[in-house]
């Protein structure tokens, strides 16, 4: 099996030591303790922990966009766009396809027509996944901010008829397999005109549900089965026992890796006027004012660390005295 460093940092997240002590914060608004002086892996793919706190600040982001476009007269069109995936289908090969796919979909002179008919100014894409019954399911939701003239339903042809020859292209969909191509038109591509920022970040939740707890709560459901539910929900199959969702889940930490969770399309954000930062910038960030409570020696902090309750007791201590 295929074990690239980086998923090492994940192991290592909240847990190896940075600096020479650990410092126990609370924050004085919310009352909520951390420590400093951790390792922060930063993977948004494989930590829960830093997804949550990356996410949530991503999607402040994401919000900005859509009232930047209110405010400007512009219309934010939510744009899914999925494709035939089945269990036998390796998730590195599907990944590689898509992206070649979404290359496809924006190239060439029918494109630059298409963004000057519909007053296009740029798009966030996020890319999701999930693994159900038929295999791993990537896909992607995209915010395309376009003019308010743009009619969503009529737009949909022109994005139909591209994306099912892109992923003719890229090997995703095969033209002389007729139930395949009346299930792509039918599901391929779905499109939401006039959307607002929950109308976008609900949709990615759905798919997504970066809360652990969520997504096992999820996934103990008759729907989270049948909508297929997120990796990290393949981690706490393993933890019960299922050497094969252990399997699955390396193979998506291998694949998913350097790929991109959200992406805007090249001066988007300085029309918005949001900070080109990066995960790890923004996780980094201290967006609350705290207090330094007390500094763990490095000697106490291996004692502490090996037993996850007592981690979380001395964070329970410091809220409730500290705050
Ligand atoms: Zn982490």
């Amino acid at each position: 099996m295929l074990y690239p460093h980086d998923f090492h940092r994940t192991a290592k997240c909240k847990h190896v030591t940075v600096a020479g002590s650990v410092g126990v914060h609370a924050s004085r608004e919310h009352g909520s303790a951390f420590y400093s002086g951790l390792m922060n892996c930063s993977n948004v793919w494989t930590c829960a922990v830093c997804a949550a706190k990356v996410q949530e600040r991503r999607r402040l982001e994401v919000a900005q966009a859509v009232e930047w476009a209110a405010a400007e007269g512009l219309q934010c069109v939510m744009v899914t766009l999925t494709f035939p995936h089945y269990v036998w289908h390796k998730l590195a090969e599907l990944l590689e396809q898509q992206s070649v796919a979404l290359e496809k979909l924006r190239e060439g002179s029918p494109w630059t027509k298409f963004k000057e008919r519909n007053g296009y100014r740029g798009l966030i894409r996020s890319l999701e996944l999930t693994l159900g019954g038929h295999g791993w399911h990537p896909h992607t939701h995209e915010l395309w901010v376009v003019g308010s003239h743009v009619d969503a339903e009529v737009m949909k042809e022109t994005v139909l008829r591209r994306w099912k020859s892109s992923c003719a292209r890229a090997g995703l969909l095969d033209l002389g397999d007729a139930a395949q191509v009346a299930a792509f038109e039918a599901h391929a591509v779905d499109i939401k005109g006039w959307c607002t920022a929950s109308d976008y970040l609900a949709k990615q939740d759905d798919s997504r549900n970066w809360g652990v707890d969520a997504e096992i709560a999820k996934a103990s459901t008759k729907q989270g089965r049948a909508k297929g539910k997120h990796p990290f929900g393949l981690l706490k199959l393993y933890q019960e026992g299922d050497q094969k969702a252990g399997g699955q889940f390396l193979e998506y930490a291998a694949a998913i890796h350097g790929k991109r969770q959200l992406y805007w399309s090249p001066g988007l954000k300085d029309l918005v006027g949001v900070n080109d930062l990066t995960d790890k910038e923004v996780n980094e960030e201290e967006r609350e004012a705290a207090d330094l409570l007390g500094l763990l020696d490095l000697a106490d902090w291996w004692l502490i660390r090996k037993s996850p309750r007592h981690k979380a007791k001395i964070l329970n201590l410091a809220e409730s005295n500290g705050g």
